[in-house]
């Protein structure tokens, strides 16, 4: 692959896509584009596109695709993205993925690979009722299969961490049923592309992360 990174994080929510972006945001240069994240931001920011959202956020249903678009075709312009990018929640529905490619081509731009990280059902609920995401700098931990070194505070920042109200059990729930029935179909979507690289999301954090980087190092190649 060349300097430049241009993927998307395909997977249930707890698949491990941040946690993954982010080895793959300093290993490249590239900036990790988590649109869960803007948009709990937007949420606490109280912004247009924030009161738009929150209703869909706090359900664990999907975000109109027109607000998605518009808020990633935003995002792609900023200047760090030229420096490469890793898609992660996004896109979300074949809409989005058709939009995705119009953005891009728009830029001038092409997507290397779409990561699909597989993880069975247990195991993701398992993963999100641990998980805990620093409030300043947005590291991700678990409480038993990746702690931080001081209970309840980032190693990274010092930041103090909390537990996201859609990580609740109905919440997942609904969440997993929205991917089943609106995400999967991206599958097909992008393995017709020949972009798609399926990944075994079980293991270690550091085991997913040499794979990770073995796909992508293959798929330069
Ligand atoms: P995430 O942090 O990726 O699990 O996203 C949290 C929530 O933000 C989701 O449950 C949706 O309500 C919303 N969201 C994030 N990304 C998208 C997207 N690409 N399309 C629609 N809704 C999204």
């Amino acid at each position: 692959m060349g300097e430049v990174v241009r993927v998307v994080f395909l997977g249930p929510p707890g698949a491990g896509k941040g946690t993954q972006a982010k080895f793959l945001e300093k290993k490249y240069g590239a900036c990790q584009v988590s649109t869960g994240d803007i948009l709990r931001k937007a949420v606490q920011d109280r912004t247009a596109v924030g009161k738009k959202a929150a209703g869909y956020l706090e359900k664990g249903q999907l975000v109109p695709d027109e607000v998605m678009l518009n808020l990633v075709a935003e995002r792609l312009r900023e200047k760090d993205c030229a420096k490469g990018f890793i898609l992660d929640g996004f896109p979300r529905t074949v809409a989005q993925a058709e939009g995705l490619e119009e953005i891009l081509g728009e830029l001038g731009w092409k997507l290397d690979s779409v990561l699909c990280m597989r993880v069975p059902q247990e195991m993701i609920i398992q993963r999100l009722s641990g998980r805990r995401s620093c409030k300043k700098c947005g590291n991700l931990y678990h409480v038993v299969l990746n702690p931080p070194q001081r209970e309840e505070f980032c190693d990274r920042c010092n930041g103090e961490l909390y537990q996201r109200d859609d990580d609740r059990e109905e919440t997942i729930r609904a969440r997993l049923h929205v991917f089943e029935t609106q995400t999967v179909p991206l599958v097909h979507y992008y393995r017709k592309r020949g972009l798609l690289r399926e990944i075994d999301g079980v293991g270690s954090v550091e085991e997913i992360r040499a794979r990770v980087f073995r796909e992508l190092e293959e798929g330069a190649a």
